[in-house]
């Protein structure tokens, strides 16, 4: 018998950053994503998470000035 021809495969927790926490197959025991199927537009239908061109980022600097300011 050869040993360690394939790698490790456990039941990976996978946490997404829109709080979803789903197992999948995997050589990671804990894998983080910022997008999964619950929070994808594809599935959603909606824009929130997906950052194309630093909207996101310039959205929260903005943002974060305006807290700012309000204080
Ligand atoms: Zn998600």
């Amino acid at each position: 018998m050869k040993k360690d021809i394939h790698p490790k495969y456990y039941q990976a927790k996978v946490h997404c950053a829109c709080g979803n926490e789903f197992v999948t197959g995997s050589t990671e025991k804990a894998i983080k994503v910022e997008i999964c199927s619950k929070c994808h537009p594809f599935f959603t239908g909606t824009q929130k998470i997906v950052d194309t061109a630093g909207r996101v980022e310039r959205f929260r600097k903005k943002y974060a000035q305006q807290t700012t300011q309000d204080k």
